[in-house]
């Protein structure tokens, strides 16, 4: 890349260098665990590239496990897309996936030795009483009153659960430890729900679930699984995390380490607000390009290479509540693209510009390289025609000084071609400028005749071979910082009514061949990708990836 992007420091990192040099670690088995109830965002992203990476970087194992715990929120559309979205990031999971509930036989073994050891419980309570129950931080909680039941009767009662004989609520499990523990996790916490619920992976075998917190650590333990890296809210649930490993006759024993989850300024980082957007239509779907998910970030033109970047700069801490400038985001996909992505001409506003001295039937090309610093890129046929369009924004009739594009009696450079200067403005009935009349000095191709300055450049289209484009202009979907950072507001809105903008562009012919996903620079205008769905059967619809300005080089620089 051209631009300085130092990788950050990473604590999980360190530890786990300082650990192998010690001897203590020999081979690094870590996991990517998400809930099939969604499409992943930049926030997993994170999660991926510290979990995968440490594991490539230590000639470890990574493992993809759905935590699918919860039947009712959870699709085999989102576990298909999460796959996909892993897999385009550039990561290889070891073995086949995995799901939470491959162990769901052993952890309902586990649940029942439990129960035999006197160590967990069936409890009637309903939930609201549970939660009444279970006290405050500043209150110890308060036993169930079925909390001393006789391990034969809390196997009964919990077979009958697991063969469907009770209603919903009407029973748990819960661990028995400490109903006056200073954390309230230690609390009883709940083992298994009951649920009648069909399950994407075991069908209608299970009427009980186990929740997150049981289901989780053993099933690191199952795999291996040497670092379990999660982010910090799970903090106060590591106390859980170790009873169950202490109190269960598990293979290994995982260590659960946490760190800082990531938020960015103007994004969203929740599934359950972003399937929201989904939900209420507000966006095209999960990979909206406006969308900071995965899917989303692709089909806007993110490569896989500037993702997996910006997580090494962004770095791993446990210092929470930071907020992430989308400007480093932006930053690496555009020094990524400044070197890859080959050059165009397209005008997003057209102008239309006759030049009054080219003969009607003229006809020239140029050959212009694909990308001013790769000679490997194919070079460019770029015709020449007596009518060409401009941007109007390329054009002033009234200019301020200093102003070096068109304005009427002034030269400009067409890039790659001509100075050309403007006679003549041509208005419309109601006033509107529709055309331009221009002559053009053939003293001038390649060069400035001497004496002569002409310092603009601005980019054009011929207009009998320029094609029609449809060119989505993207924006932040929202106007503020932090969208959702009071709980209570509404964060829809805070919706950007400009985030995407469609405009009819004009492109020059190379791009005719620009096949799905393929990505550009249009000069002077942006970064640009073939949208992957609609950019086919002879339609051209190009998404503005990221503009060419670079605030978080300029930050850097002043910083
Ligand atoms: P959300 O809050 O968006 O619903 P989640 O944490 O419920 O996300 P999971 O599917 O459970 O989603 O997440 C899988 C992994 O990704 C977890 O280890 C989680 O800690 C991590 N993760 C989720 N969001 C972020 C984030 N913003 N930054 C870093 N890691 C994250
Ligand atoms: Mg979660």
């Amino acid at each position: 890349m051209t631009t300085d992007t130092t990788s950050a420091p990473n604590f999980i990192r360190n530890q786990i260098q300082e650990e192998v040099e010690a001897g203590q670690t020999a081979r690094i088995i870590t996991r990517f665990p998400p809930e099939p109830n969604g499409f992943l965002h930049i926030g997993h992203a994170k999660s991926i590239c510290l979990n995968f990476g440490l594991a490539e970087q230590f000639g470890g194992d990574c493992h993809l496990r759905f935590d699918d715990t919860n039947p009712a929120k959870e699709e085999q559309a989102y576990i298909d897309a999460i796959k996909a979205d892993v897999s385009w990031l550039g990561f290889q999971w070891a073995g086949g996936v995995r799901f939470a509930s491959d162990y769901f036989d052993q952890l309902y073994a586990w649940a029942q030795h439990l129960v035999r050891e006197g160590k967990a419980y069936v409890d009637d309570l309903s939930p609201d009483e549970i939660r009444e129950y279970r006290g405050t931080l500043t209150e110890a909680g308060k036993p169930s009153p079925y909390r001393e039941r006789t391990p034969d009767e809390n196997l009964d009662l919990l077979e009958r659960m697991r063969t469907g004989e009770f209603a919903e609520g009407e029973k748990v499990l819960r661990a028995k430890i400490d109903m006056a523990a200073p954390n309230i996790n230690l609390r009883d916490p709940i083992l298994y729900r009951i649920r009648h619920a069909s399950h994407h992976q075991t069908g209608e075998k299970w009427k009980i679930y186990p929740s997150y917190d049981y289901a989780h650590g053993q099933s690191d333990a199952i795999e291996g699984v040497t670092h379990s890296i999660c982010t910090l809210e799970f903090e106060d649930h590591r106390p859980l995390y170790e009873w169950f490993l202490d109190n269960l006759p598990v293979p290994t024993k995982p260590r659960q380490i946490e760190f800082a989850r990531l938020n960015l300024n103007y994004t969203l980082t929740s599934k359950r607000k972003l399937k929201l957007l989904v939900d209420e239509g507000i966006v095209d779907g999960w990979d909206d390009p406006r969308l900071p998910t995965i899917s989303g970030m692709r089909r806007r033109g993110y490569t896989p290479a500037s993702i997996r970047k910006f997580c090494d700069m962004i770095g791993v801490t446990r210092a929470d509540g930071g907020l992430v400038d989308i400007a480093m985001l932006t930053h690496a996909i555009r020094s990524d693209l400044e070197d890859s992505a080959p050059r165009a001409m397209v005008v997003l506003k057209p102008l239309k510009v006759v030049l009054t001295n080219v003969p009607e039937d003229h006809e020239e090309s140029y050959a212009v390289p694909g990308h001013p610093a790769r000679e490997d890129m194919a070079v460019r046929k770029v015709p020449f025609t007596r009518e060409l369009y401009i941007d109007q924004d390329d054009f002033m009739e009234e200019p301020p000084k200093k102003y070096f594009r068109l304005a009427p009696g002034k030269e400009v450079r067409l890039r790659n071609s001509y100075v050309i200067r403007c006679d003549e403005v041509i208005k419309d009935a109601s006033g509107e400028i529709s055309e331009l009349r221009c002559s053009v000095d053939f003293d001038t191709l390649g060069k400035n005749p001497e004496g002569r300055k002409v310092k603009g450049v601005i980019h054009w289209v011929s207009a009998t071979h320029g094609l029609p484009l449809e060119v989505r202009l993207y924006d932040n979907l929202f106007q503020v910082e932090q969208p959702d950072k009071d709980r209570d507001a509404d964060f829809l809105e805070h919706l950007n009514p400009e985030s995407l903008v469609t405009v009819e562009g004009i492109g020059e012919p190379s791009l005719a061949t620009a096949t799905p996903e393929s990505r550009f620079q249009f000069e002077r205008v942006g970064y640009f990708c073939a949208d992957r769905h609609d950019s086919r059967d002879g339609r051209l619809v190009f998404n503005r990836t990221v503009g060419l300005k670079d605030s978080w080089a300029k930050i850097k620089k002043k910083g």
